[in-house]
């Protein structure tokens, strides 16, 4: 049961030292077993019976995961450096998640925007989501705003980033855990483990990029920004709003998000109107001084 937590903890902790050339400890007496060693010594001991009993990702696996989706996703798309406009979406961001069905996990809500033209938005499994300038651009007010970062918060609070992850891949855990990989892989079972961690972060990007996710994960995802959005005082007709703008473009949150005339429909007919409230002037206000 635990093998899956410790083959990503570990993927985990072998690219942080990678990255941040973290000193190593001074060694006991007598020397512990090396980290790959102590894994395989794991890995052959528990039997498959334990892994075909596969549980979910901790909070923890799931941050790193998206960490790891996230930095390859910025290799790709340069982030926007603009100190306010960063804020600002962190902001009006963070004021849907609380309003979500998952308002905390394991490091938080955090959102960044690319430097890109290409309309997109990505959800990073644990909570990190990048919106490009291309998408934010299309929005017209604080409340399409709202209703785009809450769409990307639901697919985080559903858990569909991690999902995406293949069956094959699971399989491919179970099969490559015992002395096998070790032969394998040359680099024992280490090196199977960060294959296995890297395979898992390019099944999301897959789904992310180029895939999508299934018609159901996203007609929950509107269902739930539309809650969202009432909650938290914002105009919940937004997301239709914002939807329509999307009929007829291609590329980019096109392809991974066809905005179909079902489901266009189906978001008007859960999203009545409110009353503008109090906010909205200061919202308003704040939305027009941003630029994006
Ligand atoms: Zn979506």
């Amino acid at each position: 049961m635990r093998r899956m937590a410790l083959l990503l903890t570990l993927a985990a902790g072998l690219s942080l030292m990678a990255g941040f050339n973290v000193p190593s400890l001074p060694l006991p007496t007598p020397p512990l077993p090396s980290q790959a060693q102590k894994a395989a010594e794991v890995l052959t001991k528990t039997g498959t019976k334990a892994m075909q009993a596969a549980r979910p990702l901790s909070d923890a696996e799931e941050y790193y995961l998206g960490r790891a989706v996230a930095a390859r996703l910025l290799a790709r798309y340069p982030l926007y450096r603009d100190p306010e406009a960063t804020l600002y979406v962190n902001q009006v961001g963070l004021t849907v998640a609380r309003k979500s069905s998952r308002p905390h996990t394991f490091r938080g809500y955090h959102f960044a925007v690319l430097d890109s033209q290409e309309p997109n938005a990505f959800a990073c499994p644990g909570g990190l989501i990048l919106v490009t300038r291309g998408l934010l651009r299309m929005c017209a007010t604080e409340d399409e705003l709202a209703a785009v970062l809450a769409h990307e918060v639901a697919h985080v609070a559903h858990k569909d980033g991690v999902s995406s992850i293949s069956q094959a891949r699971w399989s491919e855990v179970l099969t490559t855990a015992g002395a096998e990989a070790a032969r394998q892989y040359g680099g024992g079972v280490a090196g199977a483990v960060l294959n296995l961690f890297e395979g898992a972060v390019e099944d999301v990007i897959r789904t992310l990029v180029v895939t999508g996710y299934s018609r159901q994960a996203e007609e929950a995802a509107d269902r739930e920004a539309v809650s969202m959005l009432t909650r938290s005082g914002y105009q919940p007709g937004a997301l239709a709003a914002v939807l329509g703008k999307m009929s007829g473009g291609s590329g980019g949150i096109f392809r991974t998000h066809p905005p179909t005339a079902e489901r266009l429909a189906r978001v008007r007919s859960v999203s009545r109107e409110t009353a503008p409230g109090p906010k909205d002037r200061v919202r308003a206000e704040r939305f027009q001084r941003v630029k994006f």
